[in-house]
């Protein structure tokens, strides 16, 4: 892995953009830079009663188009840095796609896997306490990320709610769809993922009934991602892995019996219908598409000349370092970039605060509709700005970011 660091890796994309445009210096300097970054320490009684401090993270990257958007996750390799990078993404994220939503992130360092139910309870109460000073149905719209999930939502949605002294639903997306959540919010992120990938496919003049796909990953993004690509575009899921290990079947697997084996076992790598290979095998097998959808830097310097995959269709946030990226670009290697691919789960996020502010909701067809049609489009988009420039699709997804964001904080002007 490279020496820089996640949000200097960040940063880096953003200048092999801007460099293209006509982005006057000072600007430029404004769209790198965080807004806000919130620090908070703060206590939790565990259940042996004994008190442990934990730090967590809310970066407010950029406002000029909406409020922040973005998720929280919980890892224990949580950094300010890793926050920052994955803020910075959610502002170019929300631009793509065009959301009236600017980008932020939250993170608490912490292995969740160690802590009760009840701990979690009080850890994600807490937190939500603390980071409420930032917080707001128009200021900031926290959602799930790594290791957070409909029940963290509701907790915070409780939370937040009993501070103020009424139920404010807008408060945060994900949340459980009996309690103001949106129906199809927890698939949206893989099925954006599927609408890419099958784009991606007619791109390079692949068939989807017979193309192969990797998944690295196997948490909400990967599962249905791998799910819908084999149901909907009836192309075969060879390979799957999650933090463990990974499985390999040239005949493709039975996702859903797959997702089913990972809810009991809470691991993929002992399905008994498959080959056991690890991370770096799956990363590197000779499938059409490859998923990484597990975390930061899994394809970097040292394995993109062996990735063998003919379009990278990023579900993870960052999988991709520069390096690997001007590899597999020379290699002629088609990368879906992140702020795209995976762009389905805010932009249900932004259905779900729209029906929560006018408490009025949608059926699942009308939600999976409105985000197949605003994938469809946002990649067309992109296409377009990558052929006018003849650039890689993440250049091209920044131009148009960018040039969305620059737009709102000219015309807006530079207070006072
Ligand atoms: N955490 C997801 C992401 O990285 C979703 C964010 C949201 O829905 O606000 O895009």
């Amino acid at each position: 892995m490279s020496e820089k660091s996640l949000y200097e890796m960040a940063v880096e994309q953003f200048n092999r953009a801007a460099s293209l445009m006509d982005l006057e210096p000072d600007l430029a300097e404004v769209l790198r830079r965080p807004k806000r970054v919130l620090i908070v320490e703060f206590p939790v009684r565990m259940d042996d009663g004994h008190v442990e401090v934990f730090t967590g993270y809310r970066v407010q990257h950029n406002v000029a188009r909406g409020p922040a958007k973005g998720g929280i996750r919980y890892h224990p390799d949580v950094t300010l840095d890793e926050v920052k990078a994955l803020a910075f993404w959610m502002t170019w994220k929300t631009a793509v796609m065009n959301l009236p939503f600017g980008g932020g992130k939250g993170g608490v360092k912490v292995d969740p896997k160690r802590l009760s139910r009840s701990e979690l309870e009080r850890l994600s109460r807490r937190f939500f306490s603390e980071i409420q000073v930032i917080i707001g149905p128009y200021n900031d719209i926290p959602a799930p990320d790594v290791n957070t999930n409909a029940d963290v939502m509701a907790w915070y949605m409780d939370t937040y709610s009993m501070n103020v002294g009424h139920t404010v639903l807008g408060i945060v997306t994900g949340k459980p769809v009996e309690l103001g959540g949106s129906k199809g919010r927890e698939e949206a992120t893989g099925r954006g993922v599927k609408v890419c990938a099958g784009l991606a496919m007619d791109v390079l003049g692949i068939d989807p009934k017979k193309a192969t796909v990797a998944v690295q990953g196997f948490g909400n993004v990967g599962q249905f991602a791998a799910l819908l690509i084999s149901q909907e575009l009836g192309s075969k899921v060879v390979a799957v892995s999650d933090s463990r290990g990974g499985i390999y079947n040239p005949e493709g697997f039975d996702v859903e019996e797959l997702i089913r084996y990972k809810k009991e076992h809470g691991t993929v790598v002992t399905y008994p219908k498959g080959e056991r290979i690890t991370n770096e095998e799956l990363l590197e097998l000779d499938v059409d598409i490859l998923v990484p959808a597990a975390l930061e830097g899994a394809i970097h310097a040292g394995n993109a000349e062996r990735i063998k995959a003919k379009a990278v269709v990023e579900g993870a946030n960052g999988p991709t370092t520069p390096e690997a990226d001007e590899i597999l670009s020379r290699r002629g290697i088609l990368v879906v970039p992140d702020i795209l691919a995976n762009a389905g789960g805010v932009t249900v996020s932004y259905f779900e605060w729209v029906q929560d502010l006018q408490s009025f909701f949608w059926d699942l067809d009308q939600v999976r509709n409105a985000l197949e049609k605003m994938m469809k489009g946002a990649f067309n988009d992109v296409m377009k700005v990558k052929e006018k420039y003849n650039v890689d699709m993440r250049t091209a997804a920044y131009i148009l970011a960018i040039d969305r964001v620059a737009y709102a904080t000219k015309k807006r002007g530079i207070y006072p």
